[in-house]
């Protein structure tokens, strides 16, 4: 089974993939995503690669806005999974600050194409990282989740942002980024287009926000020099992730761009990094309070892990 159903009491879409419990055990000594496994080409940097249990798929029955008591519809959308590297075994802090950039082409690629495809109105572009996360494949990845509707997270920040610029006809993102540089206290890396920082208002351990120094809305507004910068940032906030305790960090990082349909000039580009390990030893979990009741119960100082972070290589 394969279809979206509505949840009256939250106002939002449950995409409901039965089949994805089917997925194959793989086996130990083989991995789809490696050169020479027959599923993927044999020479290749970066590569996007069909999701074969998908939740969105372009061949589902069409996606009907129209919601009520017991409403289910087609989910109709597309589910990629972008290939970082063909070296199974290169953690992405590991990817030099060139092939970043072949992954963010590919992203930026990806997303002209999905905009440009009647049913699709969001484009997301996402890594989930360690087996904490629940990553069951080592293989460098990530994926591309396109919608046929806003997901709420989204069209929360854009109602946010818009609400913003009316009150003070200024952009929400880029007052936040003056006020964190300003402080000075919450900033991790800068380089010429971007800046990475813990958020004053932080949710995850050692969150990171990486935001563009420009105003702009997604991927497809990047120039070059901002691609190869942000490629460089990318790299940098990885490798102090993994320093930070001496192991791979699991996470998960979350490119935040605005919907591909309509105009969103209050909507601002930034990467979202969601780090799940609050020590070194210890993981956080969405327990009672976060799942149950949407508050955020921080176990770290926004203040003191940014001060962490600075002082983990790279410096
Ligand atoms: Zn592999
Ligand atoms: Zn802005």
């Amino acid at each position: 089974m394969n279809e979206l159903r509505w949840h009256p009491l939250l106002r939002e879409w449950v995409a409901v993939a039965a089949h994805r419990q089917d997925r194959p055990q793989m086996p130990a000594d083989w991995c789809p995503f490696c050169p020479g496994s027959g599923r993927v080409p044999d020479n290749y940097d970066v590569y996007l690669y069909p999701n074969d249990f998908a939740a969105f798929r372009l061949d589902n029955p069409p996606f009907a806005p129209a919601t009520g008591l017991f409403v289910s519809t087609g989910a109709r959308g597309a589910t990629d999974v972008v290939l970082y590297h063909p070296n199974h075994n290169l953690a992405p802090s590991q990817l030099s600050q060139e092939h970043w950039r072949k992954v963010i082409d590919l992203w930026t690629r990806r997303t002209r194409e999905l905009a440009s495809h009647p049913d699709i109105r969001y484009v997301y572009v996402f890594e989930n990282t360690g087996v904490a996360i629940g990553v069951t494949m080592p293989h460098p990845h990530g994926q591309i989740y396109s919608f046929p509707f806003v997901p709420p997270l989204i069209e929360r920040e854009l109602g946010s942002a818009s609400e913003h610029f009316q009150r003070h006809g200024r952009c929400l993102y880029c007052e936040i980024l003056q006020g964190e540089i300003a402080d000075g206290r919450r900033l991790v890396v800068e380089d010429t287009s971007f800046y990475a920082f813990v958020p004053f208002f932080a949710r995850w351990p050692a969150e990171i926000q990486i935001c563009s120094r420009r105003h702009f809305g997604s991927l497809a507004e990047l120039n070059q020099a901002e691609a190869s910068s942000l490629a460089g940032i990318i790299k940098v906030v990885r490798m102090k992730y993994d320093n930070l305790y001496g192991f791979a960090m699991p996470l998960m990082m979350l490119v935040r761009q605005s919907p591909v349909k309509g105009e969103h000039p209050y909507f601002h580009f930034h990467i979202d990094f969601y780090p799940i390990q609050r020590s070194a030893t210890k993981l956080k979990y969405l327990a009672g309070v976060e799942s149950g009741a949407g508050t955020f119960l921080s176990d770290t100082v926004a203040e003191e892990k940014a001060k962490e972070l600075r002082d983990t290589e790279p410096r």
